[in-house]
């Protein structure tokens, strides 16, 4: 027993951890620098020890130790060297961990980020959200719906029931937008006027007389295509929100172009 009747536990064991690319970024301010060594008793799992570090598992795509590829269930032994790279580096295309996410399934988005949720459905992608997610609530849904995750909570992200997440790190919509479509490579399946922003209902396209006693005589005067979601009955044309909607597109594209 320690003189101030702190027990100390003695770690036996060590291993170097090398965080890679923007896992960096990640890392809270008391593990940084990138490289540093991690002390252990008895055989963790190199997924283990790369949460305990602050990386949530959904961010790491690709772990070497001592220059092999391993899966997260790798159990680490004394004086190993480990090398730890995100989604999208060279190496993912040989020895990717958990191979593509499926975007199919559609995101859910926690309660933060709401903007982020209205910007992906204006893009065509199935993103549910709600202001009263908590993180409960969050992790059995993603597992059973077998959506991705997009959070600011890196612990929300290291819940063993969640196999497919993005920690969004940028507080900045229009960076977190670029963000998402780099790191699920959504540019190529952008879908505008698909999904209601507000909802996340299917739109379809409706005829103006059957919409006319819900638009402003301006609108009803200047536009002649409509859609409506068919969940909560918004009616969508392509005013100076859709030119405005474009021109994102367009920036988008051009940062991500050949990502
Ligand atoms: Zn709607």
């Amino acid at each position: 027993m320690h003189p101030l009747g702190v027990a100390i536990v003695y770690m036996e064991h060590k291993a170097n951890f090398t965080f890679k690319g923007s896992l960096g970024d990640i890392l809270p301010i008391t593990v940084t620098p990138c490289q540093h060594d991690y002390y252990f008793n008895g055989k963790p799992s190199v997924k283990d020890a790369i949460e305990a570090m602050g990386i949530p598992h959904t961010e790491v795509d690709v772990v070497l130790v001592n220059g092999n590829a391993v899966d997260f269930q790798y159990l680490l032994q004394n004086h190993d060297t480990i090398e730890a790279y995100p989604h999208g580096s060279s190496l993912s295309s040989n020895y990717s961990i958990s191979g593509s996410a499926p975007v199919q399934n559609g995101f859910i988005v926690d309660a933060h980020l709401g903007t982020l949720a209205r910007m992906l459905r204006l893009l065509g992608f199935d993103a549910w959200y709600d202001n009263r997610y908590t993180e409960a609530v969050i992790a059995p849904l993603a597992a059973s719906e077998n959506r991705i995750v997009l959070t600011r909570s890196a612990h929300l992200l290291k819940h063993k029931d969640i196999k497919w997440g993005h920690y969004i790190c940028s507080p900045n919509t229009e960076e977190q937008i670029g963000d998402v479509m780099s790191r699920f490579d959504l540019s190529r399946n952008l879908q505008p006027f698909k999904r209601c922003m507000v909802c996340n209902g299917l739109l379809q396209p409706v005829p103006k007389q059957q919409v006319a006693h819900q638009l402003q005589p301006k609108t009803r005067e200047y536009f002649n295509e409509f859609w409506q979601c068919d969940h909560c009955w918004r009616v969508y044309w392509k005013g100076s929100h859709y030119e405005k909607m474009l021109l994102l597109i367009d920036k988008l594209r051009n940062v991500h172009a050949g990502e």
